[in-house]
């Protein structure tokens, strides 16, 4: 499954959905948005595995993505969460920050779960490489698309400007031949980030989003460590494990057809993603300051906003409004996403390696 084929299912509420399977991870990395350490938290395995359980042939995510924390820290669950995806129908891909691969050889646990997936996303920046070296990363990235797997990397700078992006992005089109699609993004100001990054706000919505877009992001749910639901990967959501419009319950009690219920039905949610949290907040007599995700964070207490939504959702125009404007993040397309919410000036290396009639 190539990075487009990933990007491409983004517009479509339910079409994935974010599991953290960990907070813990090895490395100790200066911008982690999750503030990881090897004694973070971490849960039953059979919490994640019995959420898998609930997806069916009718009813499941085209894509689970496996996230952390570190999930190689757990390659059993991976394996036995991507054998039942696959059972069911949904494909699956798997982000690491590869510290596995400082040792010679990649452990069998770990090979076997990355083999499982049906994508590899290596986490690479500055930071990572103080604590994994680029040489070993390539190696290891080398190995898998030896072996014909899709394997992308995920990198991110201070700004489209970092001379590091610029070195980094070249280095890896050399090194694997154009092979290896690169998404681009900056360092957020969540986790360890926060303690030394200066930002303009809270969220995803920070970079190069004009003021009433709508949110795509409120349509793939994010699943924390602990099991709790959230509506977006925001990581401010995520550590609040709120605020309560954006929380869809919680995976010890709620099976994906629920979930997906909850995440499609919502009205809130609906006119997020349909009109954006700005419109609505200025319908409902609110303040709209704050951007998108500033906006959206406080209409838990403002229940004007929920009205509104419910009136608007309700109408006859709503559901066709919705439709469209899916299909124009369709038909903008994977790029204009990876513009949207990463970087500008490097959004096109997402296409590396990319050949649509070979994937049909
Ligand atoms: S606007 Fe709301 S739903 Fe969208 S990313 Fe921000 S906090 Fe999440």
């Amino acid at each position: 499954m190539h990075l487009v084929e990933i990007i491409n299912l983004r517009p479509r509420p339910g079409g994935a959905v974010f599991l953290g399977l960990t907070r813990r991870c090895p490395l100790l990395c200066r911008h982690c948005s999750t503030d990881s350490l090897m004694n973070s938290e971490q849960h039953d395995a059979g919490l994640f595995t019995r959420f898998a359980d609930t997806f069916t042939a009718d009813e499941h995510p085209e894509l689970v993505l496996m996230t952390g924390g570190e999930p190689l820290l757990r390659p059993g669950l991976v394996t036995a969460i991507a054998e039942r995806a696959r059972r069911a129908g949904a494909r699956t891909a798997l982000i690491s920050g590869m510290f596995f691969a400082r040792e010679d050889r990649v452990p069998d646990r770990i090979a076997q779960a990355i083999a499982s997936v049906d994508h590899f996303v290596a986490s690479l920046d500055i930071f990572h490489e103080e604590q994994v070296s680029r040489g070993a990363v390539f190696a290891v990235l080398g190995r898998l698309v030896e072996a014909g797997m899709d394997v992308s990397v995920q990198a991110v700078g201070l700004d489209d400007e970092d001379p590091y992006l610029e070195e980094l992005t070249r280095d890896v089109r050399e090194t694997f031949g154009g092979r290896v699609p690169m998404l681009v993004a900056h360092v957020g100001g969540a986790g360890r980030a926060a303690e030394w990054l200066t930002t303009t706000g809270g969220g995803v919505h920070t970079l190069a989003v004009p003021a009433a877009l709508p949110c795509d992001m409120a349509g793939w749910p994010t699943i924390a460590y602990d099991g709790t639901v959230l509506a977006c990967c925001n990581q401010d959501v995520i550590d609040r494990r709120g605020p309560e419009h954006l929380r869809l319950g919680h995976i010890g009690e709620d099976g994906w057809p629920e979930i997906r219920r909850r995440l499609t039905g919502a009205p809130l949610l609906r006119v997020i993603r349909t009109l954006g949290p700005q419109p609505l907040a200025q319908r409902a007599g609110e303040s709209a300051d704050g951007g998108l995700c500033g906006t959206c964070l406080r209409f838990s207490d403002q229940p004007e906003v929920s009205r509104q939504a419910s009136e608007l959702t309700a109408g006859e125009t709503f559901g066709a409004m919705e439709q469209m404007v899916e299909q124009l993040h369709v038909q903008a397309g994977p790029t204009a996403f990876a513009r949207r919410y990463g970087s500008l000036r490097y959004a096109d290396l997402i296409t590396l390696g990319y050949r649509e009639e070979a994937r049909s």
